[in-house]
C-alpha cells in the first residue's frame, strides 16, 4: 500500500513551508537564524540481541528541534524509513505545532530505523530499552519528553519510563507522556490526537456551512489518530465511506460500521476482508468524492501525481506532513479547505502536557475536564489561525505556521541570545 507515498524529503517540506510563512510575516533574517534550525541532533547506535541470538544493530534518533518556549517534547516512531531528516522535520513540525496550541513546551521527535512488525516484544522491548540508555543524557521531564508515534504505544512508553526511572534511582513518571494510566498517564490520552481532530472538523463544518451529520468520510490509515477520529465522526452521525491501513482499504457507500471495524482490526490486526465492505485500491480512497478527506498514515501520501485526483471538501491533516507543498498548491487552487497538521493533530501534545502537568503536580484529572479543557484548547487555535487566513489571504498551512512561528519568534527575541 505504500505505492501511494512519494519521495518527497520531509525536511525539505518543513523547510519550504517555514520560509513561506516567514516570508509573509517578514520575519527578519537574524530571528529566523534563530528558529529555524534544530538546537540538537543526537544519533545512535542500538544494538540487540534478537530472539535466534544474533546481534543485529538498529539506528536511532533524538532531534530537540527548539527549547525556547519550554522543554522539548515529541514522539517516537518506530518504522523501516525512519531517517534523520524525517525526525529533524517532525521535531520542527512539533515546535510550530506546540506554539500554535499556545502549551508551553517546545518541539522534538525521535525514531528507530526499524520493521517492528518482524520484532517479537522481547526484541522490541531490548531495543527500547537500549535506545533510551542512549538518548538519556538528553531526556528528561524538564529537558525533553517522548511519547509515541507510529508503531509506538503506551507500553513503548512504559519501557522508557521503567529504564530512565531505575538508572536515576526513584520513579520518574514525567519523562514520557501517552503511559499507561497504572504509571502515572492521563485519562484521554489515548484518544487525544483524534478528539483534536474531530474538534477542528467541526470547526471547519461550521465555518463552511457543511452538516456533519451526514457528512461523508473517507480515512487513510487507521491506527491511533485515524480510528479515533473515525470513531467520532460515526459517532456524530457521518458517513465513514472509505478507510484504508498498510494491508487495504475497504469502502462502503452506505457507511462502514466504525466499532464492528475497530473490534476486527484491534483483533487481527487489519482492515482488509472486512465483511461488510468491499476492496478498493489506495488511489481510489484518495479520490474518492467525500466532504471530509482525513490522512492519518505517513508523510507525502498526498503528492503532485496524486493531488489533483482528490475531490474531498476538506482535508483534516490527521497525520503529519501528508500533503507535499505541490499538492498544496493543486488542492488550494481547487478551493478546497486544508486543516493543517500542526493544527489538526495538535490534540495529542496537548493531552500530553496535561498528563505532564498531572504528573508533576501529583494530582490527577477526570475524563470530562480533559475532554472539555482539550476541545477548548483545539477550538481556540482553530479560530486564532481562521482570523490570520482571513486578515492576511492566505492558506490555512502558511496562517498555522505564522501563528506558530510567530510565537516562538517572539520568545527568542525576549530571551535575547546566549552569551
Ligand atoms: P499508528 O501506528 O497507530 O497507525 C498508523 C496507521 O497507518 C496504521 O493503521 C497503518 O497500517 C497505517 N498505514 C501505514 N502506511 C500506510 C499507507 N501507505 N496507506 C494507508 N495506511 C497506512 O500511528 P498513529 O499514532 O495513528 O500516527 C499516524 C499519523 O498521525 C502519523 O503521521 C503521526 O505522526 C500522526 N500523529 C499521531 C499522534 C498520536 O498521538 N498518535 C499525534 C499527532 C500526530
Amino acid at each position: 500500500m505504500l505505492t501511494t507515498v512519494s519521495q518527497a524529503n520531509a525536511y525539505d517540506v518543513a523547510m519550504e513551508n517555514f520560509d513561506s510563512a516567514a516570508d509573509v510575516m517578514g520575519l527578519d533574517k537574524n530571528t529566523r537564524e534563530m528558529i529555524k534550525w534544530p538546537e540538537r541532533m543526537l544519533t545512535v547506535g542500538v544494538p540487540v540481541r534478537m530472539d535466534d541470538g544474533n546481534i543485529h544493530r538498529f539506528t536511532g534518533y533524538r532531534v530537540q528541534h527548539s527549547s525556547v518556549r519550554g522543554p522539548a517534547k515529541g514522539g517516537i516512531r518506530y518504522h523501516p524509513q525512519v531517517s534523520l531528516d524525517e525526525v529533524k522535520a517532525l521535531a520542527t513540525w512539533m515546535t510550530w505545532k506546540c506554539a500554535v496550541v499556545n502549551i508551553p513546551f517546545g518541539g522534538a521527535k525521535g525514531g528507530i530505523t526499524c520493521d517492528p512488525k518482524k520484532m517479537s516484544q522481547g526484541e522490541l522491548e531490548r531495543m527500547t530499552r537500549r535506545y533510551t540508555s542512549a538518548i538519556l543524557p538528553i531526556i528528561g521531564p524538564e529537558q525533553d519528553i517522548p511519547a509515541p508515534d507510529v508503531y509506538t504505544n503506551s507500553q513503548t512508553m512504559a519501557w522508557i519510563m521503567d529504564t530512565y526511572s531505575m538508572t536515576k534511582g526513584y520513579a520518574i513518571p514525567g519523562v514520557v507522556t501517552g503511559k499507561p494510566i497504572s504509571l502515572g498517564g492521563s485519562l484521554g490520552r489515548n484518544e487525544a490526537t483524534g478528539r483534536g481532530v474531530f474538534s477542528t472538523i467541526e470547526c471547519a463544518c461550521e465555518h463552511l456551512h457543511i452538516p456533519l451529520k451526514g457528512a461523508t468520510v473517507a480515512v487513510q490509515g487507521f491506527g491511533n489518530a485515524g480510528s479515533i477520529t473515525a470513531q467520532l465522526l460515526f459517532d456524530a452521525g457521518a458517513k465513514v465511506v472509505a478507510v484504508s491501513d498498510s494491508t487495504g482499504c475497504v469502502y462502503n457507500k452506505n457507511g462502514l460500521n466504525i466499532p464492528e471495524l475497530i473490534h476486527m482490526k484491534s483483533l487481527c490486526g487489519h482492515v482488509d476482508g472486512f465483511p461488510e465492505a468491499e476492496p478498493i485500491l489506495p488511489h481510489e480512497l484518495l479520490a474518492m468524492p467525500c466532504d471530509i478527506l482525513v490522512p492519518a498514515a505517513l508523510e507525502n501520501t498526498i503528492h503532485a501525481d496524486n493531488g489533483s485526483a482528490v475531490r474531498a471538501r476538506i482535508i483534516a491533516e490527521a497525520a503529519n506532513g501528508p500533503l507535499t507543498p505541490a499538492a498544496d498548491r493543486i488542492l488550494e487552487s481547487k478551493g478546497v479547505f486544508i486543516i493543517p497538521d500542526i493544527l489538526c493533530n495538535a490534540g495529542g501534545v496537548t493531552v500530553s502536557y496535561f498528563e505532564w502537568v498531572q504528573d508533576e503536580q501529583h494530582l490527577f484529572w477526570e475524563a470530562r475536564d480533559i475532554y472539555k479543557r482539550l476541545d477548548h484548547v483545539m477550538k481556540t487555535a482553530f479560530r486564532d489561525v481562521l482570523k490570520i487566513h482571513l486578515e492576511h489571504n492566505v492558506s490555512m498551512r502558511i496562517a498555522a505556521n505564522m501563528l506558530g512561528i510567530g510565537r516562538v519568534a517572539e520568545a527568542v527575541q525576549i530571551r535575547g541570545i546566549y552569551p
